[in-house]
């Protein structure tokens, strides 16, 4: 496969024109792949994060790459009042929230004996409680327009269980529960709610947070383990890229969407269902 085979535009550039998305996160990364992958798309974007310069450049990369509209807040999910905020701006700017992205989170490796409570804390309010501000944030204007699509993005290391992420994957549990009790709770709104639970990819956000793997058997990020990874873990044979996860987004958001909600999708070339859990053998 090469890069072009992994371009934002797989689908018709109207397909979702006239929606706008707000995607937390949305500066870097996955959340810029999945914002870039709307725009191709035909969507409006308003992207949220913490940088401004970051999220900032990247706001106007998608007006200069895909034409459409892109506006850039600054904020933290742990505060519901800026994402509020964000919301206010986004429908007086681009006009509504139509989707919703929950990809802003935090993660690191760390033994849970030796886990700070303010790091448990960090990750479990950016991740969860976070997603929980952004939905609430957006619910009164997807009521109103009688339409929404919420996509949170989880992952797959909770389904079985993963060292040194006791945080992470706690959270993205909740992530998953969350997920599927708004779906019942907001159908009759016309609010579907899913999630994406991506396998590895190597964004800058995670090769930093993991750049001092505990050993080798949960390296998956540093530069000697990327070579190797692939080929030994993932059935598919690559590490994801963020258009692989932009493309499940867009496609739970368009219309193919409709009847969809409630579900997480794992988007990982087959990795989870291959690969060994790691025993950690440095905690002792
Ligand atoms: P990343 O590169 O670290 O990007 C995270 C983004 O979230 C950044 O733009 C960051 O910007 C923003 N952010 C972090 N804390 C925030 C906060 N409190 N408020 C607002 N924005 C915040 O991460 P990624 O690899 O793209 O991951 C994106 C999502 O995919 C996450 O939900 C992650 O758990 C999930 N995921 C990733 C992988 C992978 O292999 N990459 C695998 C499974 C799941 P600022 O720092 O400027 O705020």
């Amino acid at each position: 496969m090469t890069s072009s085979d992994r371009t934002a535009d797989v689908f018709s550039p109207d397909l979702v024109a006239g929606r706008t998305a707000l995607i937390t996160g949305g500066g870097s990364g996955i959340g810029y792949g999945i914002a870039e992958c709307l725009a191709a798309a035909g969507a409006s974007v308003s992207l949220f994060s913490r940088t401004e310069e970051r999220v900032e450049n990247a706001a106007a990369r998608l007006r200069d790459e895909y034409g459409g509209a892109a506006i850039a807040t600054v904020g933290d999910v742990r505060e519901p009042e800026a994402l509020e905020a964000a919301v206010t701006r986004t429908r007086s700017e681009l006009g509504s929230v139509d989707f919703l992205v929950n990809n802003a989170a935090g993660n690191f490796y760390a033994p849970t004996a030796e886990l700070s409570v303010n790091g448990w804390r960090a990750v479990i309010e950016i991740d969860l409680y976070g997603t929980f501000h952004a939905c609430r944030a957006v619910l009164p204007a997807m009521i109103e327009g009688g339409f929404g699509r919420i996509v949170s993005i989880s992952m797959t290391l909770h389904h079985r269980g993963w060292p040194l992420m006791a945080h992470a994957t706690a959270a993205k549990a909740g992530v998953d529960a969350l997920t599927r009790t708004l779906a019942l709770e907001w159908a009759r709104h016309g609010i579907n709610v899913n999630a994406v639970a991506p396998g590895p990819i190597p964004t800058e956000g995670v090769k930093k947070a993991f750049s001092q793997p505990a050993d080798e058997s949960t390296d998956m990020f540093g530069e000697r383990a990327l070579e190797g990874f692939a080929e030994r873990f993932i059935p598919a044979g690559r590490l994801g890229h963020t258009h692989d996860i932009g493309r499940m987004v867009t496609f739970l958001c368009s219309p193919a969407g409709d009847w969809i909600t409630g579900a997480v999708f794992v988007v990982d070339g087959g990795e989870s269902l291959a690969s060994p859990r790691a025993i950690p053998t440095h905690t002792e």
